[in-house]
């Protein structure tokens, strides 16, 4: 008001600076409005009504569809050593279609009973293809950070990579971000651990997700909205901003 006032006192006032504001704050509330958008990058369900979801698929590669939003990959889990090349392939060739927005969740897991140098061949294969289509990574990493991180960085990865579901400290995640990578945060930001990492990562490397979790994803940005301080609005904003980022902006502009 200030502003304005000062200008009509100095006799520069014009009418089109008077009505500017008002349409200022109506463009504002069409933002805020527009801004209610939840992005749940990795769900292994069908997306809810309300979210933009990338559904997870490790099988069943061949019932991929141009609908929806998916990631795909080889999980550690469930590598066979005799089958996964053919997996592999039957994976690449899924993952040609515009739908598949990321390779994941791949990664290394030092709690399953899979063979670990197996499960390097095959996350390194997939970082390998990630790179030759050009598409985002999403991370499984159980107690195997220096390998995945080392990993990585052998492979000359040049593609976004998200380590999802992270529920580690403070330390690790500056070492992640520290590479360029992301964090996407779900069920665990119930716990201070994850408030308190969430609020100490920069806001440009946090992306959201409700995994197989009971949550919902709204639930989830509640949560993470409660530890950034930052209303659901912001919140949703800056993760659509980072979800572009990440994934491509295309990735989101699909008719489905
Ligand atoms: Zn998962």
């Amino acid at each position: 008001m200030n502003f304005f006032l000062t200008h009509i006192s100095e006799g520069k006032c014009e009418c089109s600076l008077l009505i500017l504001p008002y349409y200022f704050n109506i463009l504002l509330i069409l933002c805020e409005e527009k801004a209610m958008l939840y992005i749940n990058i990795h769900n292994h369900t069908k997306a809810k009504n309300d979210e933009l979801s990338i559904e997870n698929r490790y099988n069943n590669f061949e019932q991929i569809t141009k609908e929806g939003r998916y990631s795909i990959d080889l999980h550690p889990w469930y590598i066979s050593a005799f089958h996964w090349k053919n997996e592999l392939r039957a994976m690449q060739q899924a993952s040609r279609i515009p739908s598949v927005l990321a390779i994941g969740e791949c990664g290394l897991d030092r709690q399953c009973s899979v063979s670990f140098t197996l499960q390097e061949e095959v996350f390194a294969a997939q970082v390998q293809w990630a790179n030759a289509i050009g598409k985002p990574l999403i991370i499984h990493c159980v107690r195997a950070w220096d390998e995945v991180l080392s990993l990585l960085k052998k492979e000359k990865n040049s593609m976004p990579v998200v380590f999802h579901g992270y529920t580690k400290n403070a330390e690790l995640a500056q070492r992640i971000i520290a590479a360029g990578y992301y964090l996407s945060f779900g069920k665990a930001l119930q716990y201070q651990q994850a408030k308190s990492v969430i609020a100490s990562v920069p806001a440009d490397k946090i992306l959201l997700e409700t995994d197989d979790s009971a949550f919902s994803i709204d639930a989830i940005y509640k949560l993470a909205a409660q530890a950034l301080l930052i209303d659901n609005n912001s919140l949703s904003l800056r993760i659509q901003k980072n979800a572009a980022t990440f994934f491509g902006a295309a990735a989101f502009n699909y008719d489905n």
